[in-house]
């Protein structure tokens, strides 16, 4: 989500950080700053805006401080600001934090804190950390040099969701604390000093020795030595991993290319956006929207409006809310929607859905149709985009900033964010079975561990990629659901891979599409809906006939019916099978671009943010 570093040893700290926050800038960038510890104690220098800001602030120079921690920010709560920007101090100012993740039971901790006289300066969910740590701090009586450690380690036990922090205090001016959960962080290390960083890149050139820190993993880092504890802080030995890549490989965590990061990275990004809005034997929620039940029943049509995959996104949706809430959905593309006077009225509820947030033509469709009278809800990836600032309510998907053009993690982050919300509208109507949505949660919540078993079982997918690189073209088939994912992998493979395919609903193919087919051809079957299974099968048994090579995507038992290559996926609930199914073609596209030798990251004629019409 966002970049930390951190430095210990014997040089000026602040000119490290800065140049580290720099190659972490393409993580997040809407704000940054910098704290050391001085002879006065911590400083705190931050403002929003890029890093390269953080040179124009005064008494950046000044800095003299040998220990210090540094933040670029992608904002999930609370907007890009001076005031939201990290670190954030506690009240006392004795300890500075920074953090990338998100803490969920935010406002229970800040209410928590509130009651006990802490008062908050931010918008944001890091800041009941550093106050949380002065809280345990100053109840544990024991003064022995483990205080500062128990108090950060307290205070991580209360904290839900995920985070990476570092954290310094004018009291302890020798060492730094840090920690992690569900968000990373790395400690590159030397005899006299040491490094801290979310990734290997903004360290690399100071060292190639780092100990990669696992999940509830506390360490306190000395310019010499770094000691490693576990949650219950007893000793943990770690083995130095050395590293040998280039710069370029570390930015992207090892992986070759942005774009297969961000697909390795889904189990992560569905797990962030899923979030606390689901909890077991609770009801979902979203602090940001406020829909009464009597508005909920007052309208009469849904539209999801977007471009693109986000525009699958919401096709992938469109089932989850019509049966869970019995309200007619109509998905449509914003170019077309913004020109055509849809009947849109204030009993009509609007989606717009832009992973970047300055869509040109979903922005325009968005404005369109406020002028109408129509509540409108924005999902986006980034804070404080344009959209947001447009509608009356945005929810956030929280998947990071997404680097390559073709878009994967936005995509599931989308798919679950709306189907989340559908279970929303449905809890709040009363309209569907709630044994029923406690089932589809709990298969939301296992959705994480899924997309692992998905991405640990992929060879079939490289190895057809290898096979049919060369192609001209290639059809993608799905009833329902299935098809929604069809078209999402017909445009990723377009994408990236240039090469010509069309995604059909597998009923139609009879009428027309099937007089394409002929020899070798490779046609994708997308069969998990266990309702047509049967159907899809007898379709694509048509193209088998007229000599169409088959790679089926399926969670179904569908061996032994002369497809060639079946790849089998977890079984899930059928609201949300798109989240799976999308993964091993995205892999297809990714390989067979890799295998023709393209710039998977950067396809031509592409942007990432699409803000023009
Ligand atoms: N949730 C924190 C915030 O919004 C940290 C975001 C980040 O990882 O940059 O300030």
């Amino acid at each position: 989500m966002c970049g930390i570093v951190g430095y210990i040893g014997t040089k000026k700290a602040s000119p490290i950080l800065i140049n580290g926050l720099l190659k972490l800038e393409y993580r997040g960038y809407d704000s940054a700053g910098i704290s050391t510890i001085e002879k006065y104690g911590v400083s705190n220098l931050k403002n929003k805006g890029r890093v390269a800001n953080l040179y124009d602030l005064e008494g950046i120079n000044d800095l003299e401080g040998t220990v210090g921690i540094a933040h670029t920010r992608w904002a999930t709560h609370g907007k890009p600001s001076k005031e939201n920007s990290h670190p954030h101090l506690d009240n006392s100012n004795t300890f500075a934090v920074v953090h990338n993740g998100i803490i969920e039971n935010y406002s229970d901790l800040r209410k928590f804190l509130s009651d006990n006289g802490y008062i908050f300066l931010s918008q944001t969910d890091t800041e009941v950390i550093p106050n949380l740590i002065h809280y345990y701090f100053s109840k544990d009586t024991n003064n022995d040099n483990k205080k500062f450690l128990r108090a950060v380690n307290s205070a991580c036990k209360d904290l839900k969701g995920s985070f990476a922090i570092e954290v310094i205090s004018k009291l302890y001016p020798d060492v730094m604390i840090v920690a992690r959960k569900d968000s990373p962080l790395v400690i590159g290390t030397t005899e006299t000093e040491n490094y801290i960083s979310s990734d290997i890149p903004a360290i690399l050139s100071f060292t190639k020795n780092f100990y990669l820190l696992n999940d509830n993993e506390f360490v306190e880092v000395y310019k010499d030595k770094v000691v490693f504890y576990d949650n219950d802080l007893s000793i943990i030995n770690k083995p130095i991993k050395n590293i040998d890549w280039d710069a370029s490989a570390a930015e992207k965590d090892g992986y070759e290319d942005f774009m297969l990061k961000e697909i390795y990275e889904q189990p992560n990004t569905v797990r962030e956006t899923i979030g606390s809005r689901i909890k077991k034997g609770e009801k979902c929620a979203f602090d940001d929207l406020e829909l009464s039940k009597e508005y909920l029943s007052s309208i009469n049509k849904i539209y999801i409006v977007a471009c693109g995959t986000a525009m699958h996104a919401g096709l992938a949706s469109k089932k989850t809310f019509e049966e869970l809430t019995n309200i007619p959905v109509e998905v449509d593309i914003a170019s077309e929607f913004r020109y055509r006077n849809p009947l849109i009225n204030s009993k009509t509820l609007v989606i717009f859905i832009s992973q970047s947030g300055e869509t040109a033509d979903t922005i325009a469709a968005l404005k369109l149709s406020r002028s109408k009278g129509a509540k409108t809800i924005a999902v986006s990836n980034v804070i404080g985009s344009s959209i947001t600032r447009e509608a009356d309510y945005t929810i956030y998907t929280h998947a990071g900033p997404e680097i390559a053009v073709a878009s994967t993690k936005a995509y599931t982050s989308q798919v679950v964010l709306l189907d989340i919300l559908a279970i929303h509208f449905a809890e709040i109507l009363g309209s569907y079975d709630t044994k029923l949505l406690e089932n589809l949660k709990n298969d939301i919540l296992e959705l994480p561990t899924k997309i692992d078993k998905v991405l640990e079982n992929i060879d079939i997918v490289k190895d057809l990629a290898n096979k049919v690189y060369t192609e001209k073209d290639m059809y993608f088939l799905g009833r329902g659901i299935d098809y929604t994912v069809a078209l999402e992998a017909s445009l990723k493979l377009k994408e990236i891979s240039y090469i010509h395919s069309d995604a059909y609903a597998a009923g139609e193919l009879k009428h027309g599409p099937i007089a394409l087919i002929e020899n070798g051809v490779t046609v994708i079957g997308i069969l998990t809906d266990k309702n047509l299974v049967e159907k899809s099968i007898s379709n694509i048994q048509e193209v088998i006939t007229r000599g169409a090579k088959t790679f089926i995507i399926s969670n179904q038992d569908v061996n032994n019916k002369n497809f060639d290559y079946v790849l089998n996926i977890p079984d899930t609930n059928a609201f949300i099978s798109p989240i799976l199914s999308i993964i091993p073609l995205q892999l297809f596209a990714y390989y067979i671009s890799k295998n023709k030798g393209l710039d998977v990251d950067k396809p031509r004629n592409l942007a990432k943010s699409v803000t023009v019409e």
